[in-house]
């Protein structure tokens, strides 16, 4: 009858229809993942954020000791009670390993018992923080605002009568510079 023939004629428009319109969907999607995946090339971490110091991964690798690569650039962490800066006492400033930018000062170093070198509070405007998924919940962590490099991760169990907080920070993350008395 004419009733089906009609029928079948809105429903084969409506399948090319649909085939080119899914064309056009491929290739839009294309597009956007080709796109994405430049963005994520180009930029050396993952929110995309330019560091004033900026070096390739080579040039890191050629200046920084094994240790402090493997903490700075790869977010890894030394052994606890291993660092050399873990006990140290003295009075002095605390620098980035990576950049030399000045993040904690010796004042708010505090002995935790974690094994690594504990403070209360950082030198804000060089310190960023970021979350890592890492080991399966989210932390708190700490990197160089300056050069990008990883530091340690922040929790909220340091010392109740002062900031409450622990920056647990890798010794060799950091240079210490002894005060001139
Ligand atoms: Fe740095």
């Amino acid at each position: 009858s004419l009733v089906s023939i009609y029928n079948f004629m809105t429903k084969k428009r409506f399948i090319i229809f649909t085939e080119i319109y899914m064309k056009k969907i491929r290739i839009i999607f294309l597009v956007i993942s080709f796109v994405s995946c430049n963005v994520k090339s180009q930029s050396n971490n993952k929110h995309g954020k330019e560091y004033i110091v900026a070096k390739s991964e080579n040039e890191w690798k050629s200046e920084l000791s094994k240790m402090s690569y493997y903490v700075l650039r790869e977010a890894g962490t030394e052994r606890a009670f291993t660092g050399v800066l873990n006990y140290n006492k003295n009075e002095g400033l605390y620098v980035c390993a990576g950049c030399k930018a000045p993040l904690y000062e010796s004042k708010y170093k505090y002995e935790s018992g974690s094994g690594w070198p504990s403070f209360d509070r950082g030198i804000e405007e060089n310190l960023e923080y970021d979350v890592d998924y890492k080991i399966g919940y989210p932390r708190s962590e700490l990197k160089c605002n300056k050069c990008g490099g990883h530091l340690g991760h922040m929790f909220n169990d340091g010392p109740k009568n002062t900031t409450g907080q622990r920056h647990c920070i890798n010794s060799a993350a950091l240079i210490f510079i002894p005060s001139i008395e």
